[in-house]
């Protein structure tokens, strides 16, 4: 139990939401869709190359269509018209996290300030957050987008600790699945921080997280009394 803790920030793609396991299921999805009947390419092929070329969401999502594009000319997909589709299938695809959900409501029942701290486009972001429920847990979402810079960058971390309320960033621990925008990123900054590891191990060239956990909702061992 860390009683110095009095507040927490989340990231939100692979932290408080399965973003790979909703990614996976919407490369399914469109597998189906465009490519089985116009593609000799193997259905796990087509997975594996959207997986990498997704980059856990951080590559540009024009660059990705690009190369969905250039791979596939046979499945006549429309540049103009991906951007929508995309957002619109990833959103049946993105599920809520009932753990985290449940330790976030538990969160704002104890009056424990929170937010979610998010890199990516703000339209994207909110309607994911829908999507997981978590748009009506959360007392703030910060996406990068709307923000105007991007974790690691200090000003977003400070952003939302003047959200949260709290005085010092040492109050504060940063939850998040990238070791270099969530955890070094909040480490520099002040705040304590806990790595969702998803079988990785933590690059040694970085700041090292206070806590490692396989799953965000494990933090409820270390929430204030
Ligand atoms: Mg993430």
């Amino acid at each position: 139990m860390d009683k110095t803790v009095h507040g927490f920030l989340f990231d939100l793609d692979n932290t408080l939401i399965d973003r790979e396991a909703a990614f996976i299921r919407f490369a399914n999805h469109f597998y189906e869709q465009h490519l089985r009947d116009t593609t000799t390419m193997p259905r796990e092929e087509v997975v594996a190359k959207m997986v990498l070329w997704d980059e856990d969401g951080y590559v540009d999502r024009e660059i990705m269509f690009a190369q969905w594009i250039d791979e596939w000319p046979e499945a006549g997909l429309a540049p103009d018209r991906l951007l929508p589709y995309y957002r619109s299938e990833m959103k049946q695809h993105v599920q809520p996290d009932a753990d985290n959900n449940r330790l976030l409501a538990d969160l704002n029942r104890q009056g424990v300030p929170w937010g979610i701290v998010t890199n990516g486009k703000t339209a994207t972001q909110h309607i994911a957050c829908q999507a997981a429920g978590l748009d009506r847990l959360a007392p703030f979402i910060i996406v990068s987008e709307a923000a105007g810079y991007a974790k690691p960058d200090p000003r977003i971390f400070q952003d939302a600790l003047n959200l949260t309320g709290l005085a010092s960033a040492e109050q504060v621990m940063f939850v998040g699945d990238n070791p270099r925008a969530d955890i070094d990123g909040a480490k520099r900054f002040g705040m304590k921080t806990a790595w969702v590891r998803r079988g990785r191990q933590f690059p040694d060239d970085l700041l090292p997280p206070d806590h490692i956990v396989d799953h965000a909702a494990e933090l409820r061992g270390i929430v204030r009394d």
